[in-house]
């Protein structure tokens, strides 16, 4: 009998892999091994050829349902002993070469069932199995075996150690097993005192929400704030703790009956927000919850229940939706530290609900939305991180190290990037500091020594400083150009593409800071096409937070020193604040005073002329609520005119202010200016294909996570016949921009060697 070698790469691990492959090799009756090792999942059989064929083809159709098969590779192989069995050996760790990391995935069926009937994990709340529960949350080190997990302080009870050895249980070698007798358990710090029993926590913790109280709650991947989401006072109370400006609140819901009531929910909705990932998905409100939830937006970002301990509170109680918040102060990351949490969240709240299991590497919540049938991802993190994408090329050894505001960074090994979570603003320290954590332990996790560093232009970001810092070799990506490879990247493009790039800021290659722009550009070069017109930006970065002064730079562009006898409310009310005056100087005399062709700040300045948001209290707030104002089916639309490839939106701003006169609906004004973006694009990208031949089109950037802009661009460049890319399963804001970065240098080393 002929003997093969079956090497399987992909998602394998963590996921119940080995005992899925020792159960088809039973139904085809084949005798051999299955081994896990760092570089993947290695199958030895003695069989036919036609045997084998058919137990391959199996082994792909049914696949567990958070693995994922990237290849396999057959080998024929000599010398194989005589087996008599088919056998599941340990983990071996053997070469440099990795195999990926499972995301953590949510509480499955089976599981919750068990929670039910299973006479040692009857309300267990750290129930799981080999198709769910922790792990990347709580690995240390690969292969993925409990002795590398934080589980590794907890020793198995004979009972969990039966179903971890025993091959036809659905525990067999689901690292993080455990039982009332052997596993983690939660413990409720309050007032002073430590409270253990389960039964105890949950009564308490269910009538202390129910009573408007606020919790902070150990998750998966963090602690949250947690408050009933129907009470006003608690989720103000919240509001302020957090010290949050005007941010929306994530909110869970008991199940997805009471989803369906307060949320309008599609098919496709429904798909995402119930998969194993359990993200939170943005959609649109039909019922109130409490005013402070939402904050005037129409919108909820909302989620079910993951963690076996959220089924059990809701099972206890009436509560319909919690708020349920990353448990951090402001801008810092998400606390994962017990001591921390204590310390930190526990003056802010009424009780600090804890277990003693760490969790070893911090992920947020994940969000997403649903556009056009087709999820796009806003923030890529618990579920999703650290899953690789696949890359056309070889990216050995190169590390990506992102933006600044919303960063992530990205690591190359052999033909995948690994795109690290979500990770925050890095001017504030602490994110900081889990930037630079977080990258050591990729390094580590995935084997990978950087041997040249990618960064952004920006020379006062904080990831190319850190770049500069490494002393590699370092290749700087223009912003907007990173933002189209990071989709290219997804799509495995490499061809010359028409890339559209709209955001808030980006350094560009003249100094200026660029946002609305027009490329032809293939993965290695890009060629600057046109361009929103350049406006002053009075106060620099300042002018990112308090849209109010770009308004007043763009009437200052429009109508030049004539706006001063404009009769608006906006300028009453500026003037009102004696800001106007200073803020002229600062443009006339170009004091702290960069020039822009952002599309984030032509947003702002559109919002606070009409009133809808003048000064913000987070980050890309004034384009959410010009997008939030929006009255559909409005007639009209704005001009502008091209001159020289650069578009001159003056006439657009002017016909705004006329119909601000004329007391038109902010509404209506914020439809007619979607549109107006919308046809622009349009008519632009026409132009580029015309003269370019091009076909196939990107839109990326952070302006993008503009649904109803999305929405109609995409459609009306559909009808046009235009190849339309958009990423998926990457954000479309800079928490993509170091999978571009990665990209372009994978693609210019490629292309030397
Ligand atoms: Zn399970
Ligand atoms: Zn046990
Ligand atoms: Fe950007």
């Amino acid at each position: 009998m002929p003997g093969y070698t079956i090497h399987i790469k992909g998602l394998v691990q963590g996921v119940g892999f080995r005992p899925y492959v020792y159960r088809i090799a039973l139904q085809h009756k084949i005798y051999g091994t299955v081994e896990n090792r760092n570089d993947g999942v290695w199958i030895h059989v003695i069989t036919g050829r036609e045997v084998m064929e058919s137990f391959v083809r199996d082994l792909r159709l049914q696949v567990p349902p958070a693995a994922e098969i990237s290849t396999v590779e057959v080998l024929e192989a000599s010398g194989l002993p005589e087996y008599d069995k088919f056998t599941i050996l340990g983990s071996r760790d053997l070469s440099d070469e990795i195999t990926l990391i499972s995301p953590d995935i949510a509480v499955c069926d089976d599981c919750l069932r068990d929670m039910k009937e299973q006479s040692h994990r009857i309300g267990y709340p750290f129930i799981n199995c080999t198709n769910c529960g922790p792990r990347f949350t709580i690995i240390e080190d690969l292969p993925y075996d409990r002795l590398r997990t934080t589980m590794k302080e907890f020793r198995m009870c004979s009972v969990c150690r039966k179903e971890y050895d025993d091959v036809n249980d659905r525990r067999f070698h689901a690292q993080p097993v455990a039982c009332h007798t052997c596993g983690p358990h939660y413990t409720l710090h309050l007032d002073g005192k430590e409270i253990i029993p389960l039964n105890q926590i949950l009564r308490i913790t269910g009538g202390m929400l129910q009573q408007g109280q606020l919790l902070a709650v150990k998750g998966m991947g963090g602690y949250f704030l947690a408050c009933d989401a129907l009470n006003e006072p608690a989720v103000a109370r919240l509001r302020r703790a957090k010290l949050r400006e005007d941010k929306p609140f994530a909110v869970m819901f008991r199940d997805l009956e009471t989803l369906r009531h307060f949320t309008r929910v599609s098919a496709a909705e429904e798909k995402t927000i119930t998969s194993w990932r359990r993200p939170i998905v943005l959609l649109e409100s039909v019922q109130a919850l409490a005013p402070s939830v939402c904050m005037g937006f129409g919108t909820i970002g909302a989620m079910l229940p993951y963690m076996p301990f959220h089924y059990l509170l809701f099972r206890d109680t009436e509560l319909k939706a919690l708020v349920l918040t990353s448990g951090n102060l402001s801008n810092e990351p998400i606390v994962i530290n017990d001591r921390e949490a204590l310390n930190i969240l526990g003056p802010v709240t009424d009780g600090v609900l804890t277990y003693n299991r760490r969790i070893h590497n911090r992920v947020d919540d994940s969000v997403l939305h649903v556009v056009g049938e087709k999820q796009r991802l806003i923030r890529r993190s618990r579920g999703f991180a650290p899953a690789p994408i696949e890359t056309l090329f070889p990216v050995d050894g190169i590390l990506a190290t992102g933006a600044e505001l919303v960063s992530t960074f990205c690591l190359g090994k052999s033909n995948m990037a690994f795109l690290s979570q979500h990770i925050g603003d890095l001017k504030n320290y602490e994110t900081y500091a889990f930037y630079t954590e977080s990258l050591d332990r990729f390094k580590e996790l995935f084997r990978v020594s950087p041997e040249v560093v990618v960064c952004d232009m920006h020379p006062d970001y904080l990831s190319t400083r850190y770049a500069m810092e490494t002393g590699l070799p370092v290749i700087q990506v223009q912003h907007h150009h990173a933002h189209i490879a990071a989709c290219m990247a997804e799509y495995k493009l490499d061809e010359p593409v028409i890339g559209v790039s709209f955001d808030g800021t980006g350094y560009g290659t003249d100094g200026n800071i660029w946002g609305g722009e027009f490329l032809v550009c293939d993965l290695q070069k890009f060629e600057r096409r046109s361009h929103l017109g350049y406006v002053p930006m009075p106060g620099g970065d300042l002018a990112a937070l308090q849209p109010w002064r770009m308004a007043v730079s763009y009437l200052w562009y429009a109508f030049g020193e004539e706006m001063e006898k404009l009769n608006l409310p906006f300028l009453e009310w500026v003037r009102a604040g004696e800001k106007v005056h200073l803020l002229m100087k600062m443009i006339r005399k170009k004091i702290n005073t960069p020039y822009t062709s952002s599309a984030g700040r032509l947003f702002d300045a559109v919002a606070a002329l009409t009133g809808i948001c003048r000064e913000s209290t987070f980050h890309a707030e004034a384009p959410m609520r010009l997008e939030a104002a929006i009255v559909p089916h409005t007639e009209g639309m704005y001009s502008w005119l091209v001159q020289d490839e650069i578009i001159d939106l003056r006439p657009a701003i002017r016909e705004i202010v006329k119909d601000i006169i004329a007391k038109t609906a902010p509404g209506a004004i914020a439809a007619r200016f979607h549109r107006t973006i919308a046809h622009l694009i349009v008519e632009k990208s026409n132009h580029i294909r015309k003269e370019t031949g091009l076909n196939k089109i990107i839109l990326s950037g952070g302006t993008f996570q503009n649904r109803y802009l999305l929405g109609i661009t995409e459609e009306m460049l559909e009808k046009l016949k235009f190849e339309v890319f958009i990423s998926e399963k990457v954000p479309v804001n800079d928490g993509g921009i170091s999978l571009g970065q990665l990209t372009v240098a994978g693609a210019l080393r490629n292309s030397r060697d």
